[in-house]
C-alpha cells in the first residue's frame, strides 16, 4: 500500500515548512542537535527491541523525548529518529494542532499496529532527512551517464543506502 499523492505533498510540505521554522539546513549530521532544536531529547534505551527501534513521549508543552535502542548503525538511527518527529508533529500535533497536543499524555506514542500512520512517518523521514531539491542536486552530482551512485548519495544524507535509494524511487527519479 503506498500514499497517495496528496498526502505526500502535504507531508514533503511540512518537511520544509519544519526545516525552514527551526533553520535545519544542508544535510543532517548531528541529529541530536536536531532534536535538540526541536525542544527534544534523545536518550538510548536497549530495552527497545529490533521491532520498533523508537518511541516519542511528550514530556511537557514544549518537549519531548525519544528514546532509540543503541543497537542499531548509525544511520538506521538517524532514519529511526525522524521516523518519530513524523509522529510529532504528523500524529501527536507538536506546533501543529494544539488540542491534540494538549490531549497527549507522557506514555509513550502508541502507533495502534495502524500502517498507514507508519507510511505516513516513513515518508516524513524521508523527507526530512532528503529534501527533494537537496536530493536533485546531489543525485545530478554523483551521475555518470544513467548510472546513479546512491552509496555516495547516503553518504551525503547520513542514510542507509536503502533509504536514499527508496527516496529517489518515491521522487520518481529512479527506477524501482
Ligand atoms: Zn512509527
Amino acid at each position: 500500500m503506498a500514499l497517495n499523492y496528496e498526502i505526500k505533498s502535504l507531508i514533503n510540505d511540512m518537511t520544509s515548512e519544519v526545516r525552514k521554522l527551526y533553520a535545519i539546513d544542508g544535510p543532517i549530521s548531528d541529529i541530536d542537535c536536531v532534536v535538540r532544536k526541536l525542544g527534544g531529547v534523545v536518550i538510548e534505551d536497549p530495552t527497545i527491541d529490533g521491532f520498533s527501534d523508537g518511541q516519542i513521549r511528550k514530556t511537557g508543552p514544549n518537549s519531548f523525548e525519544i528514546a532509540v535502542s543503541p543497537f542499531q548503525t548509525e544511520e538506521r538511527r538517524n532514519f529511526t529518529i525522524a521516523h518519530e518527529l513524523g509522529h510529532l508533529f504528523l500524529h501527536m500535533g507538536y506546533k501543529t494542532n494544539a488540542e491534540r497536543w494538549k490531549y497527549q499524555d507522557d506514555k509513550p506514542y502508541y502507533r495502534n499496529g495502524n500502517s498507514e500512520l507508519e507510511y505516513q512517518s516513513n515518508e516524513f523521514a524521508a523527507a526530512f532527512l532528503m529534501p527533494q531539491e537537496e536530493y536533485r542536486q546531489v543525485m545530478d552530482r554523483y551521475t555518470n551517464g544513467n548510472l546513479v551512485d546512491t552509496s555516495e548519495i547516503a553518504r551525503h544524507f547520513h542514510v542507509s543506502v536503502d533509504a536514499a535509494a527508496n527516496r529517489g524511487k518515491w521522487l520518481g527519479y529512479l527506477k524501482w
